[in-house]
């Protein structure tokens, strides 16, 4: 498989002393599903917000054969790294359709409306609700405005910041599921924040394990399969907590 991103030596400060990533590497394919696991604040979200130009990092990344590290994050946008970030961060007083607007704010008016119905058929629960504003939306049904969002900008790597948080375990389900659903029909590549490993397994393809701001290992999903392997491999790389 064609390595669509590619991270080397990445590392984010957030001034001089507090050092959130230290020299972090690592390679997504395209349309594969590659997960960061690791405890609060052991850099996940530093990590995804590098790649989406939103901190700033040292380090190299380069996205389809291109160096992208010095590119602003609208221009990444444009070459299709979307980031949607934990605590959804929707516009409330805007209406989901408007919500789903913004996210293709840079689409022309014809394949942006085409975009929002396939996003409105992806996610039947907020269909009904599209024309109401975001904040009667439920946590589950923000969190599916928000990926939606992102997928109006037309990514090829979608970077996904614990979709699960905050969600009863039902709609967690629903919000995996129909992440699995868009990856099977449109071969986008997904970065994957999350600490509920269990629910991970069942879309990425391989784990990088994060400990203080470094990948102390990493595995493949298919070796991950039973309860059994999966707390033996947070016990070796993240500690038995
Ligand atoms: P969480 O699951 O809690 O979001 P995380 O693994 O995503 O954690 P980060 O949010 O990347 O971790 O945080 C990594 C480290 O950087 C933490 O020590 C955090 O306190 C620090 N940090 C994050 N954002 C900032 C910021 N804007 N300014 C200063 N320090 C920050």
């Amino acid at each position: 498989m064609t390595s669509l991103l590619t991270v080397r030596n990445l590392s984010v400060y957030y001034g001089a002393k507090a050092q959130a990533a230290e020299r972090v590497s690592f390679d997504v394919g395209t349309g594969s599903v590659v997960a960061l696991l690791g405890a609060n604040g052991a850099g996940k979200s530093s990590i995804m917000k590098a790649v989406a130009g939103l901190v700033p990092a040292t380090g190299e990344i380069t996205f389809d054969g291109e160096p992208v590290q010095s590119l602003p994050a609208r221009q990444r946008v444009q070459a299709g790294i979307v980031y949607v970030p934990e605590g959804r961060e929707i516009v409330g007083n805007l209406t989901v359709r408007e919500n789903l607007v913004l996210g293709g704010y840079h689409v022309p008016g014809v394949a942006r409306r085409a975009r929002i119905d396939m996003v409105l058929d992806m996610f039947p629960e907020i269909a009904n609700k599209a024309d109401g504003p975001a904040w009667r939306l439920s946590g589950g049904e923000q969190q599916m405005l928000a990926i939606g969002r992102g997928l109006m900008a037309g990514p090829r790597l979608l970077l996904l910041d614990e979709p699960s948080l905050g969600l009863a375990p039902l709609l967690v389900h629903r919000v995996f599921e129909r992440l699995a659903t868009i990856r099977r029909e449109t071969h986008l590549a997904i970065v994957l924040v999350e600490q509920n490993l269990r629910m991970t397994m069942r879309l990425c393809d391989e784990v990088h394990f994060l400990r203080s701001g470094r990948i102390v290992g990493w595995r493949r999903a298919q070796d991950l399969k039973g309860e059994a392997a999966r707390q033996e491999a947070i016990d070796a790389y993240l500690g038995a907590t």
